[in-house]
């Protein structure tokens, strides 16, 4: 059989039955096909419109496709894609003195994945045990944690479903209770090297850390000589409110990684350290794709927006507008807690199966998320409107009002 002449031509079957055959099933989709996206809405392939209320989870920090990414992307690829990653590019410099220069880190290791960039801050952090704690390797995690899929990330994961997968896991990840100081405390040991912790545990249902546990585990890592690691691959680059979660928790981490929105919808990751925890040598760490100007551009473009002076108190009124409605929303239908910062928000659907709205939802044209049986999260564009707050609000209120009338009838 002949492969067809023009692939990008290739009409869409609306069943999408042919296509997804030869795609590995690794989550179930529904049986639509994005085609297009502008800020807050997506299209598929029948024209339909959906507000987007997840944003490539939490990806997309200034919306699908905004004029400053595209131009960015545009400019960067005319002038140089990728020289590699043995060479230095402009894009790059720049990113690392703008992201060194908001934040306590001294230096930057650019990768192209979260679960990358948490995979380099284990490394970090071993060759550090190596170099100045005589071979110690153990890193504390947390239950309920999320760090990545690559074999090393998905042991540091605290998910119970991952606990079976893919044995034998990554020796070293010692999983304590989050915001349990004591525990934290006891599960040091001689070999212990580091603390790796979610500021808001995003995948296991936006899960605030407490700020005195926080505190707590900083006063830990002082007191036994271990490097404090913040995974902000979720809450970093302003979707909490403050350019990086830490700040908020007024610590001053060691190691820190960013991912998600970092790029603004491609895929490029950052581990940061602080000078004394910058102990790679030539030859621990690389990656082909590594810092190459073209995402380096797009993650340049979404800095320069956020950094401007509006934009986080944008955020932050936006967010707060956003609580209120959801505590209204919460009250009236005897719903559950409304948690989380910035633009990371959650609630607790007790007695609502969330997939299940997230489900309805999606047929009525609004794009939701449900990282718990009986949570949903909210992660949408940082820029967005209150108007695009109150029409996901109106869909949400629609679906519950239903479900309401079906039971009582
Ligand atoms: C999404 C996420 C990761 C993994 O990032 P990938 O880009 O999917 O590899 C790691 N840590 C946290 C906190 C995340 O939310």
């Amino acid at each position: 059989m002949s492969a067809p002449t023009d692939i990008t031509s290739n009409p869409i079957d609306p069943s999408l039955a042919i296509q997804k055959e030869h795609l590995m099933p690794i989550t179930p989709r529904p049986a639509i096909c994005f085609v297009e996206g502008k800020g807050d809405y997506l299209y598929d392939q029948s024209g339909k419109a959906y507000l987007d209320l997840v944003q490539g989870w939490a990806v997309n920090t200034l919306g699908h496709s905004p004029t400053v990414i595209q131009q960015a992307l545009l400019e960067q690829s005319a002038q140089l894609i990728n020289p590699g990653p043995a060479f230095f590019n402009k894009p790059m410099i720049n990113l690392a003195a703008t992201l060194c220069s908001h934040s306590v880190f001294d230096q930057v290791f650019f990768a192209n994945s979260g679960a990358e960039a948490n995979e380099g801050a284990i490394k970090l952090a071993r060759k550090w045990g190596q170099l100045h704690k005589s071979g110690a390797f153990k890193i504390i995690t947390f239950q309920q944690g999320f760090h990545g899929r690559t074999l090393a990330t998905m042991s540091a994961t605290g998910k119970d479903t991952f606990a079976p997968l893919f044995e034998p896991k990554v020796d070293g990840f010692i999983k304590v209770p989050f915001n349990q100081l004591d525990a934290t405390e006891q599960a040091i040991d001689k070999q212990t090297v580091a603390i790796m912790l979610e500021l808001i545990q995003g995948e296991a249902g936006v899960i605030p850390a407490d700020p005195d546990f926080v505190k707590g585990v900083e006063a830990l890592c002082k007191k036994h000589n271990l490097l404090l690691i913040i995974d902000e691959v979720q809450t970093g680059i302003a979707r909490t409110g403050s350019l990086f979660a830490y700040e908020q928790f007024q610590i001053q981490p060691d190691i820190m990684t960013l991912g998600k929105g970092l790029g603004g919808g491609v895929p490029i990751s950052a581990l940061l350290a602080k000078k004394h925890a910058c102990c790679f040598e030539y030859g621990d760490q690389g990656g082909t794709f590594n810092g190459n100007p073209l995402m380096c551009a797009s993650a340049n473009a979404v800095l320069s927006t956020v950094l401007s002076p509006e934009f986080l108190p944008h955020i932050n009124s936006v967010s707060e507008y956003f609580q209120q409605q959801l505590h209204t929303l919460s009250v009236t239908f005897g719903l559950g807690e409304v948690r989380g910062k910035g633009l990371l928000l959650a609630l607790d659907t007790p007695h609502h199966s969330a997939p299940l709205i997230v489900q309805k939802a999606l047929a009525l044209g609004v794009l939701l998320n449900a990282p718990r049986e009986n949570t949903l999260r909210f992660m949408p564009a940082l820029n967005i409107s209150h108007a695009e707050i109150d029409l996901g609000l109106a869909c949400l209120t629609r679906i519950l009002n239903d479900t309401q009338q079906a039971a009582s009838c």
